[in-house]
Protein backbone atom coordinates (compact mmCIF):
# COMPACT_ATOMS: atom_id res chain seq x y z
CA UNK A 1 0.00 0.00 0.00
CA UNK A 2 1.76 3.23 -1.22
CA UNK A 3 1.13 6.60 0.71
CA UNK A 4 -0.87 7.69 -2.23
CA UNK A 5 -3.59 5.06 -1.95
CA UNK A 6 -4.70 6.40 1.76
CA UNK A 7 -3.82 10.22 1.33
CA UNK A 8 -4.78 13.02 -1.44
CA UNK A 9 -1.91 14.93 -2.90
CA UNK A 10 -3.17 17.84 -1.38
CA UNK A 11 -2.41 16.31 1.82
CA UNK A 12 0.71 15.16 1.29
CA UNK A 13 2.21 18.39 -0.08
CA UNK A 14 0.47 20.16 3.25
CA UNK A 15 2.80 17.55 5.15
CA UNK A 16 5.99 18.02 3.30
CA UNK A 17 5.70 21.54 4.00
CA UNK A 18 6.73 21.30 7.91
CA UNK A 19 9.79 18.77 6.62
CA UNK A 20 13.18 19.90 7.68
CA UNK A 21 15.39 20.19 4.44
CA UNK A 22 17.53 17.44 5.39
CA UNK A 23 14.42 15.15 6.04
CA UNK A 24 13.21 13.18 2.73
CA UNK A 25 9.69 13.95 3.48
CA UNK A 26 6.59 11.69 2.44
CA UNK A 27 6.82 10.60 -1.22
CA UNK A 28 3.61 9.74 -3.04
CA UNK A 29 4.93 6.28 -4.17
CA UNK A 30 6.21 5.16 -1.34
CA UNK A 31 5.20 1.97 0.10
CA UNK A 32 3.47 1.66 3.76
CA UNK A 33 5.62 0.11 6.53
CA UNK A 34 2.63 -1.80 7.85
CA UNK A 35 -1.24 -2.09 6.94
CA UNK A 36 -2.57 0.92 9.15
CA UNK A 37 -0.48 4.46 9.24
CA UNK A 38 2.96 4.46 10.33
CA UNK A 39 2.79 7.45 12.10
CA UNK A 40 6.22 7.52 13.58
CA UNK A 41 7.55 6.38 10.58
CA UNK A 42 6.16 10.02 8.89
CA UNK A 43 7.08 11.93 11.75
CA UNK A 44 10.38 10.76 11.01
CA UNK A 45 10.48 11.01 6.94
CA UNK A 46 9.60 15.06 8.07
CA UNK A 47 12.75 14.96 10.32
CA UNK A 48 10.99 14.83 13.93
CA UNK A 49 12.21 12.64 16.35
CA UNK A 50 10.20 10.82 19.12
CA UNK A 51 11.40 10.44 22.75
CA UNK A 52 9.54 8.31 24.73
CA UNK A 53 9.73 9.93 28.86
CA UNK A 54 8.89 8.35 32.32
CA UNK A 55 6.72 10.53 33.72
CA UNK A 56 6.39 13.32 31.50
CA UNK A 57 3.41 14.52 33.24
CA UNK A 58 1.57 15.46 29.65
CA UNK A 59 0.54 12.68 26.84
CA UNK A 60 2.77 14.53 24.36
CA UNK A 61 4.52 17.66 23.98
CA UNK A 62 6.20 19.19 21.34
CA UNK A 63 9.56 20.62 21.64
CA UNK A 64 10.42 21.99 18.12
CA UNK A 65 11.37 18.81 16.07
CA UNK A 66 10.95 16.69 19.58
CA UNK A 67 7.34 15.01 19.85
CA UNK A 68 8.03 13.55 23.49
CA UNK A 69 5.46 10.78 24.55
CA UNK A 70 4.71 9.46 27.82
CA UNK A 71 6.20 5.55 28.03
CA UNK A 72 3.46 4.53 30.01
CA UNK A 73 0.84 5.17 27.77
CA UNK A 74 -0.47 2.28 25.88
CA UNK A 75 0.75 2.33 22.32
CA UNK A 76 -3.00 3.45 20.89
CA UNK A 77 -2.51 6.65 22.74
CA UNK A 78 1.25 7.40 21.93
CA UNK A 79 0.36 6.85 18.22
CA UNK A 80 -2.34 9.53 18.51
CA UNK A 81 -0.28 11.92 20.92
CA UNK A 82 2.37 11.38 17.48
CA UNK A 83 -0.23 12.09 15.55
CA UNK A 84 -1.39 15.32 17.45
CA UNK A 85 1.51 16.49 18.23
CA UNK A 86 2.28 16.82 14.79
CA UNK A 87 -0.84 18.83 14.65
CA UNK A 88 0.58 21.52 16.34
CA UNK A 89 3.93 21.66 14.12
CA UNK A 90 1.06 21.53 10.92
CA UNK A 91 -0.26 24.84 12.58
CA UNK A 92 3.27 26.57 12.87
CA UNK A 93 3.34 25.66 16.38
CA UNK A 94 6.62 24.64 17.58
CA UNK A 95 5.68 24.12 21.57
CA UNK A 96 2.56 22.68 22.90
CA UNK A 97 1.75 19.99 25.32
CA UNK A 98 -0.81 17.15 25.33
CA UNK A 99 -2.63 17.48 28.74
CA UNK A 100 -5.81 15.61 29.79
CA UNK A 101 -9.00 15.53 27.96
CA UNK A 102 -10.71 18.46 29.84
CA UNK A 103 -11.27 21.68 28.35
CA UNK A 104 -10.71 23.29 31.78
CA UNK A 105 -7.06 22.81 31.23
CA UNK A 106 -6.76 25.02 28.30
CA UNK A 107 -7.05 28.44 27.52
CA UNK A 108 -9.81 29.40 24.51
CA UNK A 109 -6.96 29.91 21.88
CA UNK A 110 -5.53 26.53 23.36
CA UNK A 111 -8.78 24.96 23.23
CA UNK A 112 -9.13 25.83 19.50
CA UNK A 113 -5.84 24.47 18.79
CA UNK A 114 -6.42 21.72 20.65
CA UNK A 115 -9.31 21.21 18.38
CA UNK A 116 -7.56 21.61 15.16
CA UNK A 117 -4.57 18.93 16.55
CA UNK A 118 -7.52 16.44 17.04
CA UNK A 119 -8.93 16.96 13.71
CA UNK A 120 -5.50 16.50 12.05
CA UNK A 121 -4.81 13.33 14.09
CA UNK A 122 -8.02 11.55 13.15
CA UNK A 123 -7.74 12.71 9.73
CA UNK A 124 -3.73 11.26 9.45
CA UNK A 125 -4.60 8.15 11.59
CA UNK A 126 -7.89 7.18 9.74
CA UNK A 127 -8.14 8.54 6.19
CA UNK A 128 -11.57 7.71 4.26
CA UNK A 129 -9.95 5.77 1.73
CA UNK A 130 -8.09 3.37 4.52
CA UNK A 131 -11.40 3.42 6.71
CA UNK A 132 -13.87 2.70 3.85
CA UNK A 133 -11.36 0.18 2.47
CA UNK A 134 -11.28 -1.82 6.00
CA UNK A 135 -14.65 -1.99 6.33
CA UNK A 136 -15.47 -2.86 3.29
CA UNK A 137 -12.88 -5.74 3.88
CA UNK A 138 -14.41 -6.40 7.08
CA UNK A 139 -17.97 -6.82 5.78
CA UNK A 140 -17.51 -8.77 3.73
CA UNK A 141 -14.92 -11.41 5.34
CA UNK A 142 -17.81 -11.88 7.94
CA UNK A 143 -20.12 -11.80 5.41
CA UNK A 144 -22.72 -9.62 6.57
CA UNK A 145 -25.23 -7.71 4.17
CA UNK A 146 -24.42 -3.94 3.65
CA UNK A 147 -27.53 -2.99 3.29
CA UNK A 148 -29.29 -4.45 6.07
CA UNK A 149 -26.72 -3.93 9.13
CA UNK A 150 -27.80 -4.59 12.36
CA UNK A 151 -26.17 -2.86 15.56
CA UNK A 152 -24.12 -5.79 16.44
CA UNK A 153 -22.84 -5.75 13.02
CA UNK A 154 -21.69 -1.68 13.22
CA UNK A 155 -20.22 -2.88 17.08
CA UNK A 156 -18.22 -5.51 15.76
CA UNK A 157 -16.94 -3.72 12.27
CA UNK A 158 -16.29 -0.59 15.18
CA UNK A 159 -14.02 -2.99 16.93
CA UNK A 160 -12.38 -4.95 14.36
CA UNK A 161 -11.61 -1.85 12.83
CA UNK A 162 -10.20 -0.25 16.01
CA UNK A 163 -7.21 -2.67 16.26
CA UNK A 164 -6.71 -2.85 11.89
CA UNK A 165 -6.14 0.78 12.23
CA UNK A 166 -4.43 0.93 15.49
CA UNK A 167 -6.38 3.56 17.76
CA UNK A 168 -9.18 3.24 20.02
CA UNK A 169 -12.07 2.40 19.43
CA UNK A 170 -13.64 5.76 20.92
CA UNK A 171 -11.43 7.48 18.28
CA UNK A 172 -12.50 5.19 15.57
CA UNK A 173 -16.19 5.28 16.18
CA UNK A 174 -15.71 9.56 16.38
CA UNK A 175 -14.18 9.68 13.20
CA UNK A 176 -16.52 6.86 10.75
CA UNK A 177 -19.52 8.87 12.87
CA UNK A 178 -17.91 12.67 11.28
CA UNK A 179 -17.50 10.39 7.84
CA UNK A 180 -20.94 9.89 7.49
CA UNK A 181 -20.04 6.41 6.56
CA UNK A 182 -22.85 4.43 8.05
CA UNK A 183 -25.78 7.19 7.05
CA UNK A 184 -28.23 6.21 4.25
CA UNK A 185 -27.84 7.31 0.97
CA UNK A 186 -30.62 8.28 -1.21
CA UNK A 187 -29.06 6.44 -4.49
CA UNK A 188 -29.85 2.64 -4.71
ZN1 LIG B 1 -2.39 19.60 22.02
Amino acid sequence: MKYSEVFSSDFIEKLNQIKTQESPGVKADNELECEYIDVENIVKMLGFQVERIENLGASGQLDCKVIKLNKDDVPYRQRFSIAHELGHAMQGQSKANRLGGRASDYSIDEQKDEVFANKFAARLLMPLKLVSKNINNIIASNKMDSNKLSRENVDYIMSELSSKLQVSLQSVEFRVRNLNIFVESEEE
